[in-house]
């Protein structure tokens, strides 16, 4: 409902206003969302793709609003770094799923230790407490940096100059990963890579789309070799997201890809999920 002139109750078009007025509301709703802890995370794991392991998760963000129910990031990301709630909100992920990491590692001294996967947004790249809040996270919660990845959609680094490269430089000489997220969706010089502090690259889910069909698109399956061939040339680890079919990762393996992550293996779910994965993959 829109107020026009003085008739405080005339109505506008529900359809037209619903998503402005969601838009809306869902903005300035965010910061009490994240006062009342309106907020969660759900972990999806990453596999091993050579013994089928479990390696780890990627932390990813829900909201459970009070009138809307569970939202997804695709509601509330982009409006969250629009108002600069992103930087509390990205701190708040960072700090429950470093936290969720150390308690898993607790519980599972010897699986080997259970790293987690952080999505950070271009504005929290920008911001200058990114490394000093990270190193402060990482000691009070007791996690060793290199259970820690973080990950940087290559969109946000294509043109990085050096300033913006300086905190992630700094993150990774500590020993975090940096992964680059989405990757070959943006339009990156190829021989760029050398200058980022990346030691990961995530397959963007459109490349394992194309393997969806049997027999796999050719021209998709020579992209990823190529992509394998020169990631592993430059040292960098090689993790493939959006993997639905048994038929794909074993492909996805043949090509030399590394890591996997998809609804083949799980679903995002509670943290408790990862752990009984885990569990079954260490014991059985
Ligand atoms: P992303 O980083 O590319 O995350 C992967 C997305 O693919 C997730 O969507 C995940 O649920 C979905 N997915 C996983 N496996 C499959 C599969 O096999 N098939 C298909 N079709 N989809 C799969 P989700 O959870 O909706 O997240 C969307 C995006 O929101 C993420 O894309 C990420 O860019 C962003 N995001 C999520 N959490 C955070 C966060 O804490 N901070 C920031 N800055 N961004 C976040
Ligand atoms: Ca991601
Ligand atoms: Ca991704
Ligand atoms: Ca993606």
């Amino acid at each position: 409902a829109k107020s026009a002139g003085g008739n405080r109750f005339e109505l506008a078009d529900p359809v037209q206003d619903a998503r402005a007025i969601t838009r809306h509301g869902l903005t300035t709703a965010l910061p009490a969302a994240l006062a009342r802890g309106e907020f969660f995370i759900e972990y999806q794991p990453l596999v091993n793709l050579g013994d089928g392991s479990v390696r780890g998760a990627e932390a990813l963000v829900r909201w459970l609003h009070p009138q809307h129910g569970i939202l997804g990031p695709d509601r509330f990301i982009e409006l969250a770094e629009h108002t600069g709630l992103i930087v509390p909100l990205g701190r708040w992920v960072l700090e429950q799923s470093v936290w969720q990491a150390r308690q898993w590692q607790e519980r599972h001294a010897d699986a080997g230790p259970l790293r987690i996967n952080v999505n950070l947004s271009p504005c929290q790249l920008t911001h200058p407490g990114l490394v000093s809040d990270t190193v402060e996270i990482l000691e009070r919660v007791g996690l060793a940096p290199h259970s820690l990845c973080l990950e940087v959609t290559e969109s946000a680094l294509i043109g990085a100059d050096d300033d913006l490269l300086k905190p992630l430089r700094r993150l990774a000489e500590m020993g975090v990963d940096i992964a680059l997220d989405d990757f070959g969706t943006g339009y990156s010089n190829l021989a760029n890579l050398r200058r980022l502090p990346v030691s990961v690259l995530k397959l963007d889910r459109s490349f394992t789309q194309g393997m969806q069909q049997f027999p796999a698109d050719p021209v998709d399956l020579k992209i990823v070799e190529g992509i394998v061939a020169l990631a592993h040339n430059l040292d960098l680890a090689v993790t493939v997201e959006g993997v639905e079919t048994g038929a794909q990762a074993e492909q996805l393996r043949e090509l030399g890809c590394d890591t996997a992550q998809g609804w083949y293996y799980a679903r995002p779910g509670p943290p408790d999920r990862l752990h009984q994965l885990a569990l079954a993959d260490a014991t059985g």
